[in-house]
């Protein structure tokens, strides 16, 4: 699973992965452009802490992780089956991702290519 620090970079991601989202919360659905357009108004409104982060998976469900690592999936796409999605985030092998963006890195590299976080 990726993470990501806004919404619409996921939801960028979950557009590859699904066309049909309804939230969680409400029997509101959303197609790729109304998932876009909430996603630029979330980040710009509502943007999240440092510390958090959302997630997507496989089937294009987007989720927001909070200090927990717990997962709140807040849009299931039609292809998701909810018993399928995690309810905490699991971090990939330590070392072979960046703890602060996910990017894959090599076991020497001291610092993340894609954000520069120390490793
Ligand atoms: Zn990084």
């Amino acid at each position: 699973m990726m993470r990501f620090t806004s919404l619409l970079e996921a939801a960028e991601l979950a557009k590859s992965l699904a066309t049909d989202w309804r939230f969680a919360y409400s029997s509101e659905r959303y197609d790729v452009k109304g998932l876009l357009t909430l996603a630029q108004t979330s980040d710009s409104e509502d943007p999240i802490d440092e510390d958090c982060y959302y997630v997507v998976s496989a089937s294009g469900a987007i989720g927001y992780c909070d200090y927990n690592n717990d997962i709140d999936w807040l849009f299931i796409s039609d292809s998701s089956v909810e018993t399928d999605l995690p309810s905490t985030y699991k971090l990939f092998s330590k070392g072979n991702f960046c703890s602060k963006c996910g990017n894959s890195i090599m076991p020497s590299n001291k610092f993340c290519g894609n954000c520069g976080n120390a490793l």
